[in-house]
């Protein structure tokens, strides 16, 4: 994806634009975050720095399902109602895996959510996950602090329940969503296994017109659920229906969130979600920091060549290599 965003901007005016609300320098620094120009990293780290104090503030909700399953409509209903009734403000992140190949875009398409993207209040915002899943993932975190700095106090993460990205997302979220559609078990439906496993609320939708089938599968999910111990302390899994066409029960789905929510900050697990998750950021940003230290030491990477060659010549076995290899950090 490609993105003709004029980034040579005072970075002190981009941070007040920010935290004014500016959705035009909220946009151009997300654009910031996510360059992966060596230029741009101590401006976006900058930025970020000076974001970090002014956010947190928000209920962070990751939304998954296979495409079809009705995401942008459900959003869309969901912001309708947010917005315009609730005075909230809400920021969708779409992770999009398909973007950075092909070119096309499953998630974060505006015209999906025809409805919310005019209204203000509202930012959507489609990230391609083309790069490193751990790049996307940094990504991702930062431009929820952005965000929430800019003062969107609704956060929702949209991924295709397909592929890698969901546990990445779980770790960034307070509360995590998977809408299913009615009939099938998991493998029926394309979900990847485990998912169902994070989720905290499953939506089967489009119960309107498969009413029947909706009200079955939402029972065999109970059942299936009903063997696994809680998920997280002291929120049991929900199954709940809706009709995201409609908008019938979206609020429900809404209110069951903000249940969770008040569940969690009663027993602490709120907080230390955060913090927990905050960890993983140090831990696996700075993993990424020390790999591409590494890969920037022209001595490492010339010995990885020979090493290499000494592998496909049967000179030397994998791990000795490796161990080679490691050896020259000592
Ligand atoms: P996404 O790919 O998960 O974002 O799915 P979309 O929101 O684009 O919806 C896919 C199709 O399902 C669209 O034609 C929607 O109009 C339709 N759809 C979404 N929600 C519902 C629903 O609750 N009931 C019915 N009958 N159709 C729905």
């Amino acid at each position: 994806m490609r993105i003709s965003v004029n980034l040579r901007m005072h970075l002190p005016d981009l941070v007040s634009g920010v935290l004014s609300g500016d959705t035009r320098s909220l946009s151009r620094a997300i654009t910031l975050v996510e360059s992966t120009l060596p230029e741009h990293r101590e401006q976006a780290s900058s930025l970020i720095e000076q974001c970090i104090p002014h956010s947190g503030k928000s209920i962070r909700v990751g939304i998954t399902g296979v495409p079809g399953v009705g995401k942008s409509t459900f959003i869309n209903e969901l912001g309708k109602s947010l917005i315009t009734e609730q005075g909230r403000k809400m920021a969708v992140l779409a992770i999009d895996p398909s973007s950075g190949r092909s070119g096309g875009s499953i998630l974060g398409d505006k015209t999906r959510m025809g409805d919310i993207t005019a209204l203000d209040g509202c930012f959507i915002r489609p990230s391609p996950a083309s790069n490193s899943l751990g790049g996307v993932a940094a990504k991702t975190r930062e431009s929820i602090i952005l965000c929430e700095a800019a003062g969107y106090d609704t956060i929702l993460i949209e991924t295709v329940g397909v592929g890698q990205s969901e546990t990445k997302v779980h770790g960034m979220v307070d509360v995590f969503l998977l809408l299913l559609l009615p009939g099938g078990g998991d493998e029926l439906q394309g979900i990847k296994r485990g998912i169902v496993e994070m989720s905290d609320i499953l939506v089967v939708n489009k119960a309107d017109q498969y009413l029947e089938r909706a009200r079955e599968t939402a029972k065999q999910y109970d059942m299936a659920l009903g063997l696994m111990p809680e998920s997280k302390a002291g929120w049991k899994t929900k199954v709940l229906m809706c009709s995201a066409l409609s908008g019938e029960k979206v609020n429900i789905v809404w209110q069951t969130i903000l249940d969770m929510e008040k569940v969690l900050r009663e027993n602490g697990v709120f907080d230390q979600n955060r913090s927990d998750q905050d960890l993983s950021w140090f831990r696996e940003f700075s993993t990424q920091l020390f790999l591409e230290k590494i890969h920037q030491r022209a001595d490492i990477e010339q010995r990885k060549v020979e090493l290499i060659e000494a592998i496909k010549n049967k000179k030397m076995s994998p791990t000795m290599a490796a161990r080679a290899l490691a050896a020259l950090l000592e």
